[in-house]
């Protein structure tokens, strides 16, 4: 039986076999760190942002009234996550530090959202910034699903993935990533989207162009990731021993079970 797979799990074999079958094929659980959960948070502030009544926004002080909604919307959604951000048992210094950083990348998301806007013509302006969000696309035939973050069809079609991450960099596995959803996109719309940008929430955007060989790439990694996961058996998923697995803050979620002989039952075998 095949499986749908995504980008991160498509990533997670190229970065090491054996990885994905713990995580995808044996399913063992893995810890959540404070990078997924400030991303997640961060996500949904701007997922949610677009939702405002705009109408009720007074053009002579809309500036100030957009922050006090976004800051107010991180708030909300950390006192949420308030206990996962709790078990994680980071030191209250750190968890400032984060909380600090998140206000930073929206703030500075929002400078350059506002920049954007028609102030003459408030409300009209938003409404066409406005992006579709959070949308999820799947495809039978690539076997393949995803999430696109927002998607603006406007003059020209972009789709724009948001990255907490601290580096700016359009690495391999982001533009499988990005190959990826301009696939889903194109299937789903019979179009290709123009571009494809990522917006890196601590430095700035960086897009590429979609073009016939970004899909085609996407296209064969799908096609591939079905043809080498098929087996059930670990053995059949080396080990890439690197730096993926202890760094000098953590391991890797499998490193017992690599490399301190952590008793694992086979699914399916
Ligand atoms: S510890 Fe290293 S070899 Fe083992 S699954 Fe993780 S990345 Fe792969």
């Amino acid at each position: 039986m095949t499986r749908i797979e995504s980008p991160s799990s498509i990533n997670t074999y190229h970065q090491c076999p054996r990885k994905y079958y713990y995580r995808y094929i044996a399913q063992l659980p893995t810890k959540k760190n404070i990078h997924q959960v400030r991303g997640n948070i961060v996500h949904s502030v701007l997922e949610e942002f677009f939702d405002i009544n705009v109408e009720a926004i007074q053009k002579e002080s809309y500036e100030l009234q957009f922050k006090t909604i976004i800051l107010d919307l991180l708030k909300q959604k950390w006192l949420e996550k308030k206990k996962d951000i709790f078990d994680l048992g980071l030191r209250s210094e750190e968890i400032g530090y984060y909380f600090t950083e998140s206000q930073n990348m929206l703030l500075q998301w929002l400078d350059d959202f506002m920049d954007k806007l028609d102030e003459d013509n408030l409300v009209e302006s938003f409404n066409e910034l406005k992006p579709i969000r959070e949308e999820e696309f799947v495809s039978e035939k690539h076997q393949v699903r995803g999430f696109i973050d927002a998607i603006h069809e406007g003059e020209e079609i972009n789709l724009v993935d948001y990255k907490t991450s601290s580096r700016f960099e359009i690495n391999n596995e982001i533009r499988l990533q990005l190959g990826i959803y301009a696939l889903l996109y194109s299937e789903k719309n019979g179009k290709k989207p123009d571009k494809v940008t990522v917006n890196f929430l601590k430095f700035g955007e960086k897009e590429i162009e979609v073009t016939d060989e970004l899909i085609e790439e996407a296209k064969e990694k799908c096609k591939n990731i079905q043809q080498v996961t098929r087996s059930k058996k670990a053995d059949d998923y080396p080990m890439k021993e690197g730096p993926l697995c202890k760094w000098r803050t953590g391991q890797c979620d499998f490193y017992e079970h690599c490399f301190e002989k952590k008793d694992l039952k086979e699914k399916g075998t």
